[in-house]
């Protein structure tokens, strides 16, 4: 029995977030190898593609291994799921919340990793500390306020936190980075990691001397994605 797809999606998205999703367990972002997710927006058809898992199958057995373009779930911006063959992960609500309010935004990466975790842990804002870190997350990172995984309230909570930056913690979960395309919301996630843990030894042998975006040439660093994403990226093929 073969399932008929709607002609708006694209099986290379359904690859392509695959492959992003097998990426959380392959780059370590991922403790137990099944938590976080990913999704892209298709700047054409504004169709939502995002790990989930196939029906019957629940998302947190879904092996990121060995995870599969019929994992992939694909959504309408209201949430409305068009892939009869696959459920979305329930974070779906937090995706769909930033696309929703970031028009620049084109993939989201939300992973549980090692070091961001210490904040989402203690919920203490990563200062902005390196003038590098402008560029790359927009500056200090916020911690978003808890709900439970899936629950509307969390994407509420994401968005407001996130605001117009490249990177926002959740508390007593995890983090989440977003950009214009997989390869930069990646790049986000690896600089959020390497930050966080700078942060954690520069406490362990001294102060912290934060800086103020005013202390930076706004020209030295690219404002949040500008840029970016008009149009179709090529990125995202
Ligand atoms: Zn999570």
């Amino acid at each position: 029995m073969s399932i008929e797809m709607d002609p708006r999606i694209s099986r290379h998205y359904l690859d392509l977030v695959a492959q992003e999703t097998r990426g959380l367990l392959e780059k370590g972002f991922t403790p137990s190898g099944t938590s976080g997710d990913v999704s892209l927006r298709d700047p054409i058809t504004g169709l939502i593609y995002v790990s989930g898992s196939l029906v019957g199958m629940p998302f947190a057995e879904t092996d990121f291994s060995t995870f599969a373009a019929h994992d992939v779930s694909v959504h309408e911006p209201d949430g409305t799921n068009i892939s009869p063959w696959a459920l979305a992960t329930i974070e779906l609500p937090m995706h769909l919340g930033i696309y929703r309010a970031r028009p620049d935004v084109h993939a989201i990466v939300h992973s549980h990793p090692l070091w961001a975790s210490v904040f989402a842990i203690t919920h203490e804002t990563i200062p902005l500390a390196l003038a590098e870190q402008m560029g790359n997350l927009g500056g200090e990172v916020n911690v978003a306020k808890y709900a439970p995984a899936g629950d509307v309230k969390m994407g509420a909570y994401i968005v407001e936190a996130l605001g117009s930056k490249n990177a926002v913690i959740m508390a007593n979960h995890g983090a989440v980075t977003v950009g214009p395309t997989f390869e930069v919301a990646y790049r986000y996630s690896y600089f959020l990691e390497q930050i966080a843990q700078k942060i954690i030894y520069a406490k362990l042998i001294g102060e912290i001397h934060a800086l103020k975006p005013e202390d930076l040439n706004p020209d030295s660093y690219m404002k949040g994605t500008e840029g970016y994403g008009a149009g179709r990226d090529d990125n995202l093929e």
